[in-house]
């Protein structure tokens, strides 16, 4: 649908490749950031023209801006329908990584408390953990899912020891959408919260942190602006006031505190205990304008949009000689819009160097910064003391391809047909 296209700034802006013709480049890389909508920059631009500190100092500018950026956080609840609930609040962070640090760290009161993650995350919700307490895992299986039983047995067998329950809402290698209110209810079920990395899932399917009853609602979600079609910098955390409200912030300085003594400090109240430091009034207003622009255009309709040209990529992709393709490519309801491949004989990083200077289209090759869930995808060693001893492991790595909103069907075939190409001689 050309309409989305016309929705965003700078997607057809025609590159110089290297043999001197001027192409539109083809962007295929949404799971590592996403170009901004068009309201987006509308958006910016008048806050950059009026905007001042938010919450230090006087005056219409840094009271306007204020203002605006408290506010922007009933928004940010009406997005994920948490609207008029007095049960969770926003947090503004820099990153979805800085967001599972912050949790990390506040969410943990001993070293023995228990975390259960799986083998399919980004290393921004498994390392932070690792610090800070003991960290089980969910083994992924054949094809690459987490199984909802294996973690109903795991909450079963630690006998509610395991304190919090930490997924993505979706993989950034493979696309599967985890069941988030399934395993909400689980953990609820032993005693345990739930946080969700919304990294790979917020932008291109609906959110409702409710749930059916609150049994199946989501205590904290996470997720990034630049994933989201807007600029780099603002992260959040949507989660539970009563867990937020901690004795101290992981982040410490200005603006989380109401009163410093020389011998006492008394802190502010979250959000505020957890924003230290300016505030990114700019990012944040960014960030919750393309989040009300998505909703405008309806997640069915992006959805819809997404998961079109997917099954259109997905079923070209396999009739093709020499093209390995992970995860599941017969019942893919549960896949976004992300496929990650190999070919044959190929270096990843080689074809995705041809692709990009070609035919100007950006993919990305490599681990995906989730070493341990690529491994078991190419069913090589991720065990430490073998890598030693072979040191081949060390190179894998695959292809990934990440639709976004403003992809076409024609970019599609574009990719089909220099695949076929490139697939051929391997
Ligand atoms: N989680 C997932 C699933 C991701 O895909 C990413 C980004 N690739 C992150 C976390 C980290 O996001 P950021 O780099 O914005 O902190």
């Amino acid at each position: 649908n050309s309409d989305y296209r016309k929705m965003f700034l700078g997607v057809d802006i025609k590159f110089k490749l290297e043999n001197g013709k001027k192409v539109i480049p083809i962007g295929f890389d949404n799971g590592a950031t996403t170009p901004a909508l068009k309201c987006v920059f509308d958006e910016v631009y008048n806050d950059l023209l009026v905007y001042g500190s938010i919450g230090r100092g006087q005056g219409p500018k840094g009271e306007l801006s204020t203002r605006k950026y408290e506010e922007s956080r009933e928004r940010v609840l009406k997005f994920f329908n948490l609207q008029d609930n007095d049960t969770h609040t926003v947090v503004y962070t820099k990153t979805t990584t800085e967001s599972l640090n912050i949790l990390a760290n506040i969410l943990i009161k001993n070293k023995n408390d228990k975390v259960l993650t799986t083998r399919m995350e980004h290393h921004a919700n498994d390392l932070p953990w690792r610090k800070n307490a003991i960290v089980e895992y969910i083994d992924v299986d054949e094809l690459g899912r987490i199984n909802i039983e294996d973690i109903e047995n795991k909450l079963k067998k630690e006998n509610g020891n395991i304190k919090i329950v930490s997924v993505t809402g979706a993989s950034n290698v493979t696309g599967y959408i985890n069941p988030i209110h399934e395993i909400a209810r689980l953990a609820h079920k032993y005693g345990a919260i739930i946080v969700v990395d919304g990294a790979q899932l917020v932008a291109h399917k609906e959110v409702d942190m409710k749930g059916k009853d609150p049994t199946e609602q989501i205590d904290f979600l996470v997720f990034s602006g630049h994933k989201t079609y807007a600029p780099f910098g603002s992260g959040v955390i949507v989660g539970l006031v009563k867990d937020l409200d901690v004795e101290e912030p992981f982040v410490k300085g200005g603006g989380c505190v109401d009163y410093v003594f020389d011998d006492k400090v008394i802190w502010s109240e979250p959000p505020s205990l957890h924003e230290a430091g300016s505030p990114n009034f700019i990012g944040t207003m960014a960030m919750v304008r393309a989040l009300e622009e998505l909703k405008n255009i309806g997640f069915e309709n992006i959805y819809n949009h997404e998961r079109k040209i997917k099954d259109y990529l997905m079923e070209e992709m396999k009739k093709i000689d020499n093209v390995i393709i992970y995860g599941d490519t017969e019942n893919t309801e549960d896949r976004l819009g992300v496929i990650s491949f190999n070919i044959k004989n190929k270096d990843c990083y080689e074809v995705a160097d041809k692709f990009a200077k070609e035919n100007a289209v950006s993919l990305r090759a490599g681990k995906f910064c989730a070493h341990p869930y690529v491994a078991r995808l190419l069913k090589v060693s991720n065990n430490y003391e073998e890598y030693k001893k072979n040191l081949d492991d060390a190179d894998f790595g695959m292809i990934r391809l990440s639709i976004g909103l403003y992809n076409t069907m024609e970019e599609a075939k574009i990719f089909i047909d220099e695949l076929k190409k490139i697939a051929v001689d391997a």
